[in-house]
């Protein structure tokens, strides 16, 4: 068995080679804080039905592959080693998009400077980031 494969199987979360083949593989970012009180379940809702932000996709297969959050307030993505680990991740689980939730905003509708900074780096890497999950 290959050492990633090990790994994988280790952590529970050895992906099914073949099923996933032509999937668009999509993944969810939220905000830390607003972990605190969501259960994720409207975005899961919209996600499963193929609602809202997730409409684009009504003739494709997809597969919601990962859920991550930023690491919490005043963490600096480009040097937190986490964000880091996550990001390669996501590389390593060939992710096309990321949804960015609308809790990553303020009520004036900024996004928050460091989920901007994540988006950044999800597209310098290749990655497809959308705004909005429901
Ligand atoms: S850094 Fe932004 S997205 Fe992350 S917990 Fe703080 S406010 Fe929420």
């Amino acid at each position: 068995m290959a050492q990633q494969e090990r790994t994988e199987k280790k952590n529970g979360c050895l992906a099914q080679p073949g099923k996933e083949k032509d999937m668009k593989k999509i993944a969810m970012l939220n905000c830390l804080k607003a972990n605190e009180i969501c259960t994720g379940a409207s975005c899961f809702r919209a996600f499963l039905r193929k609602e809202k932000s997730f409409e684009r996709y009504r003739n494709e297969e997809t597969e919601l592959a990962a859920f991550f959050r930023c690491n919490g307030c005043g963490r600096d993505p480009l040097t937190d080693a986490g964000i880091q680990e996550k990001l390669q991740r996501l590389q390593e689980e060939h992710i096309e998009v990321v949804h960015v939730g609308v809790c990553t905003k303020d009520r004036a509708g900024k996004r928050c400077e460091t989920i901007q900074k994540i988006v950044e780096q999800l597209e310098s890497r290749g990655i497809s980031v959308v705004d909005g999950t429901h």
